[in-house]
């Protein structure tokens, strides 16, 4: 999944996305790629409910956004597909899919979070 593509400053560790040309701690600039596997799960660290989402989200709100970490410390924004049992520490899997119709109806993606059974 090209979308969680995170680099790692070599120089001093900072982990950052989008990719630069400097590292905005320590402008290096000599990177490496970082990406999850891609059925690797990651736990939410934090996340927040859209009780009043823009019109091009189609579906009943609330909407759940939250971020997510991995265990080689990438972190990803992301939609969360359960709404009634989400909580901090609990395991999702990214997945790809629609998010949203912009205001022409063309589709737009994203990664959506879905629990680990
Ligand atoms: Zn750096």
């Amino acid at each position: 999944m090209a979308e969680l593509r995170r680099i790692k400053c070599k120089k001093c560790g900072k982990i950052q996305y989008p990719g630069r040309i400097r590292c905005i701690k320590c402008k290096s600039s000599e990177f490496e790629d970082l990406y999850p596997e891609p059925l690797d799960s990651g736990t939410i660290i934090t996340f927040t409910k859209l009780y009043a989402p823009p019109e091009t989200l189609k579906e009943e709100p609330p909407y759940i956004f939250g971020i997510v970490e991995f265990n080689n410390g990438v972190r990803a924004l992301g939609r969360i597909s359960e709404k009634e049992k989400v909580k901090v520490g609990m395991k999702v899997k990214p997945t790809y899919g629609q998010v949203s119709v912009d205001p022409e109806g063309k589709p737009n993606f994203g990664i959506i979070f879905k629990p680990v059974d």
